[in-house]
């Protein structure tokens, strides 16, 4: 979804484009302002934002007055420049900013930070360990102000220590910025490639000891986050630690020894104290120790408590109490054998300070405003050395916005080079729509159906190609959709091509579509053509020619119709069925075809909203979020392996009903590492449990044309029961089954197993899966029962556990994306975790304002200068071509 600033300057722009003649939109500017104003609002997050929306209403408001066309012309250039805070708002409309910040205040404010300093206790995190991950990876995490329980602050303060309580801060501190031409700061920037030993203090030792952390370049230095921190500013006091806690403790050494253990180890053992107890600190193997260690010295230390007030091996520091308040939060950094901690702490701070007011930053003020975002300078400084959790936040805030940013900007750029080459504007005939609501299809459509064919044709009326993604979960009607966009191009003569992943699919659209297409009145009707393996080279060369001279109008076939020697008359519109990701190569080959033909990809995995926004950037969205009327819920249960006899004894009531039912198994061959049996070896079993019936194996190992037999004749009814693997995930309409039994469903991902579940429920009849876990896998059902209960806390599920639950809950597959998100990351979910610069962890739950924030900025940016030849943005192209090289493939 564009934001509302991009859709603005795209239709300001226009404006000024056709002369300040009031005809960028129907109706003129005037109308245009009351259906703006709102989506603005949504969006609008801080006083500043309303005030502009003010003023822009305001003016857009008077335009239709401006009786000059080149005062128009100014009035919309002012406005652009406005948007994009070249100018200040006039002081009438800053004047409101008192107003509207009252009118935001309760809403917007932060709860009152609590008070830090002299609580005794060791904050305990107690987010999901989900959200955990994220901190002790150094990954940032927009929103991670954890907030410290108000009641785990209680017991009195015993240390003797008076720290003062970290410093917070609201909003970061801003600097104006060096006066540097652009050469000193790409000069600046070079440098910031320059190996570490260019850095003071870094020797060729020191340098490949940093090596082996990947870090070659001072930016490398500078960018390798720690990946965690200690609060020195957080103490427990010896009385109050708890066996199993991880805690930071100031002692004084009372005493220190070595001790050999039974097997002859030799370990120091130190007695430690503070006001409130003693304490025993074992160092297993490090009798050297007691050379540094002596009696007297005050120890930072910070470990997991053994047991009974004593610590194994912990990390220890001497104190050096002037030191104390400068201590505060410190870096944990990754380490290798022979980097000292302390040592590596101490460059980077000389780094970091050094930079802080060094390095250019590349993002625009008026963006930095807009987020309420830092300096890059400061945020590298305090994402090492934090003055405060605020701080730290603030600073994570910054570099995870630019990664988001860099990625946005890389994706939309690819996009603009599929977009550069025009296509063929299809001009929409609303009476083909009338047409087909009429006589072609057999429903209404859905209101989720309706929205993507007017984004798709309000797409195909530009020269610009189109480059569309309909996410829709299964069954949700995506091919009626195509249908109409491929009627579209037909009733513009040309020709479309829809292609799916495999031969039986494309055969079953090749049928729906000429079924669909046989039911338009009159003789006028597209002429579609099946390109499949199983033609015969003469069918197939006279298909070919059909295709070439345009008597065909549609070809279906696989996703090989385009690689493959097809050469089309007037190909000017590509569907792809079941495919998430349409690769460059993939597009250089379409594009080949002659024309540069819109493009529309069509998936059923859907993700949740704010991470596709992200990982598809370079394509526009339509959603399908609602499903057809009156489809019936598959009734979904985890099941105990061992009642299989009781669930044969369904499945058997089911295939006496004529129903034909799916067995699904996670592996081809038996592994002797998991117990799961085969889906070979299932066969054979369930061959026998299922005598009377006709059992069909389907695997992975198969040729594409083997398993699009055997899907066929099992569609036609000629088997009743198919035992399979995966592979069933995308597959053919079998409307006849109704029971899907899923084998060592704990292995499956969330996403998947909705993709396997939708299998069956094609048709009338109430459908059924069956999630059996392996009985290895120590999947307590009672527990699901008890957390659904709500007799249990959620979170006393194991994710195995949660993803089942899940599955019984909900058959939507947009909020089992969700909860896939939250259980297991981006990465995951993605089928990567990392891909080039990309970072997906980056793409957490926590950080989806972040990632719509920074979408929104990447594409006014792109809308106002596409390809970042504005000065203000020279840096910012500096930067991503560093990033993201011309020739990266980015996913
Ligand atoms: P998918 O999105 O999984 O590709 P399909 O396009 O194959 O879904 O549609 C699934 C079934 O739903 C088809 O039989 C189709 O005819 C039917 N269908 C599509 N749209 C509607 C609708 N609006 N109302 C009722 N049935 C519909
Ligand atoms: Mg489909």
């Amino acid at each position: 979804m564009p934001s509302a600033l991009e859709t603005l300057v795209k239709i300001l722009k226009l404006e000024r484009d056709q002369g300040g003649k009031n005809t960028a939109v129907v109706g003129g500017l005037s109308a245009y302002a009351n259906s703006w104003q709102p989506q603005a609002r949504e969006q609008a997050r801080r006083a500043q934002h309303h005030i502009l929306i003010d003023e822009i209403v305001d003016s857009l408001t008077a335009y239709d007055k401006i009786d000059s066309e080149d005062a128009r012309i100014d009035k919309i250039n002012y406005l652009l420049n406005r948007v994009t805070d070249r100018q200040k708002a006039p002081p009438a409309y800053q004047k409101r900013l008192a107003e509207w910040e009252k009118k935001l205040g309760s809403q917007k404010d932060r709860p009152p930070r609590q008070k830090r300093g002299r609580s005794s206790h060791e904050h305990v995190d107690r987010r999901p360990a989900r959200q955990q991950r994220g901190g002790n990876k150094g990954r940032f995490h927009a929103y991670d102000n954890a907030s410290y329980d108000e009641d785990f602050t209680g017991g009195p303060s015993q240390t003797k220590l008076d720290i003062p309580p970290l410093p917070s801060l609201n909003r970061p501190p801003r600097q104006p910025r060096a006066q540097l031409s652009l050469e000193e700061q790409l000069a600046l920037y070079r440098e910031l490639e320059a190996p570490t030993t260019d850095i003071r203090g870094i020797g060729n030792t020191y340098a490949e000891l940093l090596r082996n952390l990947d870090i070659h370049t001072v930016r490398d230095m500078l960018y390798n986050f720690p990946r965690d921190f200690v609060d020195y500013t957080r103490l427990t006091c010896i009385k109050d630690l708890a066996a199993g806690q991880t805690a930071n403790v100031i002692a004084t050494v009372q005493r220190a020894g070595t001790s050999v253990s039974a097997n002859g180890r030799m370990d120091l053992v130190v007695w430690v104290s503070d006001d409130t107890a003693k304490m025993s600190i074992r160092f297993f193997s490090q009798p050297f120790l007691s050379q540094k260690i002596k009696r007297g010295m005050q120890l930072l230390l910070r470990g997991k408590v053994s047991e009974f007030r004593s610590m194994a091996s912990p990390e220890w520091e001497e104190l050096d109490l002037d030191n104390l308040r400068k201590i505060g939060i410190v870096p944990v950094y990754r380490m290798t054998k022979g980097l000292r901690p302390r040592m590596l702490r101490r460059t980077m701070k000389v780094l970091t300070s050094e930079w802080e007011n060094k390095i250019p930053d590349p993002i625009p003020t008026s963006v930095l405003d807009r987020g309420e975002l830092a300096d890059l300078g400061w945020a590298l400084k305090q994402a090492h050395f934090p003055d405060g959790d605020d701080h730290r936040r603030h600073a994570q805030q910054r570099l995870a916005f630019d990664h988001l940013l860099m990625l946005q900007l890389a994706l939309l750029a690819r996009r603009r080079e599929w977009q550069s080459a025009p296509g063929t504007p299809l001009i929409e005939d609303t009476d083909i729509l009338k047409r087909f609501a009429a006589e072609v299809f057999p429903f209404k459509l859905t209101d989720g159906q309706k929205k993507a064919i007017q984004e798709i044709q309000r797409d195909l009326s530009f020269s610009t190609p189109m480059n569309r993604l309909i996410q829709g979960d299964v069954g949700s009607g995506k091919t009626a959709v195509a249908i109409v966009a491929m009627a579209i191009a037909y009733s513009n003569h040309k020709q479309s091509a829809l292609m799916a992943p495999t031969g039986i699919l494309a055969e079953q659209h090749y049928r729906s579509l000429s079924a669909t297409f046989a039911k338009m009145s009159g003789p006028d009707k597209p002429n579609i053509a099946l390109l499949t393996s199983a033609l015969t080279a003469d069918e197939r060369e006279a298909v070919y020619r059909d295709i070439a001279d345009g008597a065909v109008d549609i070809v279906v076939g696989t996703h090989a119709v385009i690689q493959k020697g097809v050469e089309f008359d007037d190909l000017a519109l590509a569907v792809i069925d079941e495919q998430q990701r349409f690769g460059v190569a993939q597009r250089s080959q379409l594009r080949g075809k002659g024309g540069n033909p819109h493009l529309l990809i069509m998936t059923a995995t859907p993700l949740p909203r704010s991470l596709a926004l992200t990982y598809y950037a370079d394509l526009d969205l339509s959603i399908i979020a609602d499903k057809p009327a009156g489809r019936r819920e598959i009734e979904t249960k985890v099941i105990d392996p061992a009642a299989r006899e009781r669930l044969n004894g369904f499945v058997v009531s089911q295939l006496e009903q004529g129903r034909q039912a799916f067995f699904v198994h996670p592996l081809v061959e038996k592994s002797e590492s998991l117990d799961t049996a085969s889906a070979t070896e299932a066969y054979e079993q369930l061959s026998q449990v299922y005598y009377q019936y006709r059992v069909c194996l389907l695997h992975g190992r198969m040729s594409a044309a083997e398993k699009d037999a055997l899907m066929a004749d099992f569609a036609a009814g000629e088997y009743d029961v198919m035992v399979t693997t995966s592979v069933a995930e995308v597959g053919v309409d079998v409307p006849n089954a109704s029971v899907i039994v899923i084998d060592g469903a704990n292995r499956f991902g969330l996403s998947q197993l909705h993709q396997l579940r939708g299998r069956v429920g094609r048709g009338e009849h109430q459908s059924y899966c069956f999630l059996l876990p392996d009985s290895s896998a120590d999947i307590d059902i009672d527990r699901i029962r008890a957390c659904q209960a709500g007799e249990l806390e959620r979170d006393a599920m194991t994710i195995a556990e949660q993803r089942l639950s899940a599955m019984e809950e909900s058959n939507d597959g947009f909020e089992l994306a969700d909860r896939d998100w939250q259980l297991r990351g981006a990465g995951e979910l993605l089928g990567t975790r990392q891909s080039g610069h990309l970072d997906f962890d980056m793409l957490d739950p926590g950080n989806s304002e972040l990632i719509k924030e920074a979408q929104y900025e990447a594409r006014t940016l792109v809308e106002e200068d596409p390809d970042l030849q504005l000065p203000e943005h020279h840096l910012l192209a500096a930067f991503l071509r560093q990033l993201y090289p011309a020739d990266s493939e980015l996913s």
